[in-house]
């Protein structure tokens, strides 16, 4: 697989085309960034923890049923993928309230929930990503009504399937995002999912083991990252 022309730089991966049309390389960036771009920093090796880790959870993810734009790892930072038209959403899961949630509704971090929570935003920068809901959507035309059906179908999915994989490794799933896009007429989860889209705590002690180490100034950022991919790898 040859690597052509970069097509796209983005705040943490950039994106190259390959020789095949329907098939594109990501290449994990260690920059950080939080708060709509406003908080900017480097997380040594997180490229490498991001992409080694998002490879595992996505296999995981496509034998459960879920399909992704998972090809194959081309090395510690770059993975080969399907070529999509992105959802200009983020899907947003909820098990446990935390972030913009518990600020939006007064509630305490770390609170539970009555039911699991499933949240859109709009992708768009200079919007600063605003909630959005399904009515919303599709008077914007940003997915059709099974697109949307099979979004929450699959969001759901990943849930269950990660809740699951973490708690075995220790860490509860607070929340996390992922992103879909549609690859030759079907809808596959596109993106990424690493300790920067998903919030984990540790199920013994509730240290936070994710971005939230950077965003807040917490410490430990690296170390945690690898800790991470460490249990990940099991
Ligand atoms: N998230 C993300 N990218 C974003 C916004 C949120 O990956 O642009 C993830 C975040 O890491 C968390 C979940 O989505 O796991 C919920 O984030 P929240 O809405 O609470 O926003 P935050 O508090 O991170 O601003």
């Amino acid at each position: 697989m040859k690597k052509l022309q970069q097509l796209y730089e983005g705040k943490a991966k950039k994106v190259f085309e390959t020789d095949d049309p329907d098939l594109l390389i990501v290449a994990y960036k260690d920059d950080a960034t939080a708060f709509n771009g406003q908080k900017k920093g480097q997380i040594a090796d997180k490229g490498v923890v991001n992409n080694i880790m998002s490879n595992i959870i996505f296999k995981i993810i496509e034998d459960a049923g879920v399909p992704t734009h998972l090809v194959r790892q081309i090395s510690d930072r770059e993975t080969l993928v399907k070529r999509v038209r992105i959802l200009p959403l983020e899907v947003i899961i909820r098990n446990v309230a935390a972030g913009s949630f518990s600020k939006r509704y007064g509630v305490e971090e770390g609170s539970g929930l009555a039911r699991t929570v499933l949240e859109f935003s709009y992708k768009n920068d200079d919007l600063g990503d605003p909630l959005i809901n399904d009515d919303h959507i599709l008077a914007l035309e940003l997915s059709t009504e099974e697109e949307l059906a099979l979004v929450k179908e699959y969001a759901f999915k990943v849930n269950e399937v990660m809740k699951k994989f973490f708690l075995e490794r220790g860490l509860k799933l607070i929340d996390f995002k992922i992103e879909f896009g549609i690859h030759k007429g079907e809808l596959i989860l596109a993106d990424e999912i690493s300790p920067d889209t998903c919030r984990l705590w540790d199920c013994e002690t509730n240290e936070k083991m994710d971005k939230d180490r950077f965003r807040r100034d917490l410490g430990n950022v690296e170390e945690t990252y690898q800790a991470v991919l460490a249990r990940v790898r099991g």
